[in-house]
């Protein structure tokens, strides 16, 4: 059984992958895999392009991709549809991530990006007599590779602030989830955008590496750290600048005085929503013991509540392709034959026909463990009981990953602190996983989990280069600091040096 198998044989020896709904495993189609020709004539399209694009003034790339919201809303239930298709999801996820989330996205860019975008004009705190502006100049054309679990709104996003950034767009999409991709294709071309501006590959590995090998001038990489890794690699090798957005093995710490039923709740849909296929979802639990049992009972009531399907109403869907069904089995097992307690779950559900893994809580478990080291990316919660917040702490801490964490307690002071001691990208405090959909907060990992942010003012400049302009404003003939050099200049230089950084008026004014 495979979600994406290799397709029929084609007489042009062009590779076809076919592509299987996970949840009831029947076919969707196939597609073809654009080779290495493909991409460059994609990345040339697009060069063309792009000048013409960034010629328009910021707020009118604006307008145009803001044509999107409308479709969007007009054809959210046939998108969804696609979605779910691909997924095996539930609507309301596929619906609120993804749909909700894409119109937030663009339009939030198209009124906010003008501002952010602007010329900065700076005086100079030394060269009084020159200043600065700083212009928030497109790269180029921006190769943009993402993964299957958000497949519309991952690559909607960055696609969405590359545009706007006046950069010409060429994707290439997780081949699990290919058609999505092509949804955002008809998406944007319905906008009317130039044509050109964006370009759609669609193929697995080999055709994201050749986009990162074909000249484009930068790469957002969205995947695992294994390829995360090898993109960074190219990158580096071809000189171009990438940010990676990789995986994480986000902590929750439960404080003795947190609200039980609300971090219950919030452990339950962190861990367990889209199946558990969320960078940012909670991946493991400390709670301080004072408080273990109650948190942990309430945990295994609420997870056994949940629905799996494939149809009608569902809290839970599938795995979304074979390879995270078997990570999810490995962890799961090796936890067990090391000690761990299942409390419920733990086995792939028996009453589906589909990649479905049962929601499962696991308590018993150490560091020692898969479940506690790598990211699982699936429905599985570990809980560990804890001393007290500041040993939750350091085993929070104890992680090559670090992208998100949440942390609970009735305290806010001591939530903030904590916040501010936890080793990752960003945090949340009695809530969890909004980080990514923060459209306004910069969202990128530390450690292992990526390099780079897309999000916030720093996402959307990342898609520039900020070119300084310095301009002299009063033109005199001769520069003091220019030809000829003398024993004079010298003399007066060291004055001015003690004085400016030597004395506290020239402190105060430098
Ligand atoms: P993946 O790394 O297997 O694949 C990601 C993309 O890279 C796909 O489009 C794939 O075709 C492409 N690819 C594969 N080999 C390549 C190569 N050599 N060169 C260039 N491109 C290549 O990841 P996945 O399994 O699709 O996604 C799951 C991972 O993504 C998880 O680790 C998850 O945590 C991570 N993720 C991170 C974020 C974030 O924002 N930090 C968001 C979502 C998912």
């Amino acid at each position: 059984m495979a979600i994406v198998e290799p397709g029929a044989e084609q007489a042009s020896g062009r590779r076809r992958l076919r592509l299987r709904n996970p949840a009831t495993l029947e076919l969707i189609d196939e597609i073809e895999v654009q080779t290495a020709g493909d991409v460059r004539a994609a990345v040339e399209s697009a060069r063309k392009a792009q000048p013409e694009w960034a010629a328009l003034k910021v707020a009118e790339r604006g307008r145009i991709l803001s044509r999107a919201i409308p479709v969007l809303l007009a054809r959210q239930e046939e998108f969804v549809d696609v979605i779910v298709r691909e997924t095996g999801k539930p609507r309301a996820e596929a619906l609120v991530v993804e749909i909700m989330a894409a119109c937030d996205a663009i339009q939030f860019w198209a009124k906010r990006a003008p501002r952010i975008l602007a010329d900065r004009k700076l005086s100079m705190h030394l060269m009084k007599t020159k200043k600065l502006c700083i212009a928030y100049r497109p790269l180029g054309v921006v190769g943009i590779i993402t993964p299957w679990n958000f497949p519309l709104m991952l690559a909607l996003n960055p696609t969405i602030q590359a545009l706007m950034a006046g950069n010409a767009v060429v994707l290439k999409p997780s081949e699990v989830t290919p058609f999505s991709g092509l949804l955002i294709q008809e998406l944007l071309r319905s906008t009317r955008l130039p044509d050109g501006v964006f370009q759609l590959l669609l193929g697995d590995g080999e055709t994201g590496a050749a986009l990162v090998d074909a000249g484009v001038n930068k790469i957002s990489f969205t995947g695992s750290v294994r390829t995360g890794r090898k993109v960074g690699e190219a990158c580096g090798r071809n000189l171009v600048p990438c940010t990676l957005e990789l995986g994480g093995k986000d902590p929750m710490i439960v404080c003795a005085d947190a609200d039980l039923e609300r971090a219950a709740n919030g452990a339950v849909f962190g861990a367990f929503s889209n199946a558990g296929q969320i960078c940012v979802s909670t991946e493991r639990v400390y709670v301080v013991e004072e408080v273990a049992d109650a948190f942990t009972q309430k945990v295994v009531e609420k997870t056994a509540m949940l629905r799996q399907g494939a149809s009608g109403e569902f809290d839970v869907g599938p795995m979304i392709w074979p390879t995270q069904l078997e990570i999810v089995s490995r962890h799961v097992e090796d936890a067990r034959s090391r000690g761990a307690t299942v409390l419920t779950g733990g086995r792939r559900n028996p009453e589906l026909p589909g990649l479905f893994y049962e929601p499962t809580v696991l308590t018993g478990v150490t560091h020692e463990m898969a479940v506690m080291r790598e990211e699982t990316f699936g429905p599985v919660l570990p809980i560990m009981r804890v001393r007290d917040e500041e040993e939750a702490l350091r085993l929070a801490n104890d992680s090559r990953y670090g992208l998100n964490a949440n942390i609970w307690t009735r305290d806010r002071r001591k939530g903030e602190r904590l916040a501010r001691a936890v080793q990752s990208g960003s945090v949340v405090v009695n809530d969890c996983m909004l980080t990514y959909g923060a459209t306004e907060s910069p969202f990128g990992g530390v450690k292992e989990s990526g390099i780079g942010q897309v999000n916030g003012e720093t996402g959307l400049r990342g898609f520039c280069h900020a070119q300084s302009i310095i301009i002299d404003r009063f033109g005199a003939k001769n520069e003091f600091l220019w030809y000829p050099y003398s024993t004079k200049k010298l003399v007066w230089l060291q004055r001015a040096m003690r004085w400016v950084w030597g004395t506290p008026l020239g402190r105060l004014i430098s």
